[in-house]
């Protein structure tokens, strides 16, 4: 480990549990248990009250409920969790990118985040003054605002603080140093090792290893020979806690946006009849409709619908509307775009057209200052704009993934 790393693994406790507590307070302290009902159905989850009777994850269902026959069961809501998923990374991104727990992404600095599930990601901290005291305030607003309680684990590499904010569930927090972890942990079998699954363990165990300790006294050379280059040589690391992986950030989406370039450039009031510009008003109705489509299938809802127009004359501006409350709903977003269409169409032919909707649930929303450059459209596609930049366009494929 030869770069210094204040690695902070985050880990909501009993996740999918809480988030039905949150919408139905009432089973606060009860005994709750995510999962199906029928014949076949396993745990999904299990509240605090619910595991003190043995209940716990990938559990038969029949078994969870003959352990714990007052047990509250409950459907899976994946639209809740990604819901309030995304409302607590959003909030820990935001707090990292405040104290400067920043790392270079393709558009300009971005937090030093990795999600690594639904409900746990890895933090960079090091750049943090203050890391233990910026974490627990940060903790402690997490589950103010969100209700949401995060387990940390806190170590120079991601392998141990993984392993550490298990440690001391629920509402751990787990400080470790390499030295420290190697003591602490040096009985513990080494399943708790994420990697290490239970066929592997169990070789593991029939050569003689059962606790990290007895893997730090393995002969490595012996290690590769059991499980190859690869393999072996990734053991040999976990035995002295050495596994060192770099953070992989991924940048927050901060609005959906569909453009479209003419051929040639519109006249945006022909001349008809009634001198009403039907054809782009069409296509602001069928950007709109891509938006709300992106924006569902992506469980985003937004508050702020804005259209933009670039002139033949290469002028470009946006008009937006904040609505009162978040949505993606189709007819409700074609509407407010719409509405800004018919109020700020130019008299000037038109070159691109676009509609965005943007400042999603939870998300703080920042101004951006990039300008779109004149060859970011080819058309029409769907387009993701994300922090702190311009939207990347890809010529070939209709839409960029984050
Ligand atoms: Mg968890």
């Amino acid at each position: 480990m030869g770069v210094r790393r204040v690695i902070a693994h985050l880990d909501a406790d009993a996740f999918y549990a809480t988030c039905h507590e949150l919408l139905d307070p009432s089973l606060r302290g009860r005994p709750v248990i995510v999962g199906g009902t029928g014949p076949r159905s396993i745990v999904t989850t299990a509240s605090y009250p619910a595991r003190r009777f043995g209940v716990g994850s990938a559990m038969p269902m029949s078994r969870a409920l003959r352990l714990c026959p007052g047990a509250i069961v409950i459907r899976p809501d994946r639209d809740l969790y990604t819901r309030t998923s995304r409302q607590v990374w959003d909030m820990v991104g935001a707090a990292l990118v405040d104290a400067g727990a920043v790392c270079e992404g393709e558009d300009g600095p971005i937090a030093h985040l990795e999600q690594a599930g639904i409900d746990e990601a890895y933090a960079e901290l090091v750049l943090i003054e203050k890391p233990l005291a910026f974490l627990r305030g940060l903790i402690a607003d997490v589950r103010v605002q969100t209700g949401i309680q995060l387990s940390a684990g806190i170590s120079p590499s991601r392998l141990i603080s993984k392993i550490s904010s298990d440690l001391e569930k629920p509402a751990a927090f787990v400080v470790l140093s390499r030295e420290q972890a190697l003591e602490r942990l040096a009985g513990r079998p080494l399943s708790i090792v994420p990697g290490i699954g239970p066929k592997a363990a169990h070789t593991l165990t029939e050569l003689g290893f059962q606790t990290l300790a007895d893997l730090a006294r393995a002969d490595p050379v012996m290690l590769l020979q059991a499980f190859g280059e690869s393999r072996g040589g990734w053991l040999a690391q976990v035995a002295d806690l050495s596994v060192d992986v770099p953070l992989q950030p991924v940048r927050q989406r901060k609005s959906i946006s569909s453009e479209h370039t003419f051929e040639e450039d519109v006249d945006p009031d022909p001349g008809t009849d009634t001198g009403a510009p039907m054809p782009l008003r069409e296509q602001v109705e069928k950007m709109a409709a891509e938006v709300a489509g992106g924006a569902r299938k992506r469980s985003f809802r937004g508050r702020n619908v804005a259209i933009k127009i670039r002139t033949g004359e290469w002028r470009t501006y946006t008009r937006a509307t904040t609505l009162p409350d978040y949505t993606d709903d189709p007819a409700r977003i074609t509407l407010e775009a719409v509405k800004l269409w018919e109020q700020h169409r130019p008299a000037e032919p038109i070159r691109l057209l676009g509609v965005r909707l943007g400042a999603f649930e939870h998300v703080e929303r920042r101004e951006r200052t990039g300008t779109d450059s004149p060859d970011a459209a080819t058309s029409p596609q769907l387009q993701f704009v994300l922090d702190g930049g311009v939207a990347r366009t890809r010529p070939s494929g209709r839409r960029t993934r984050r």
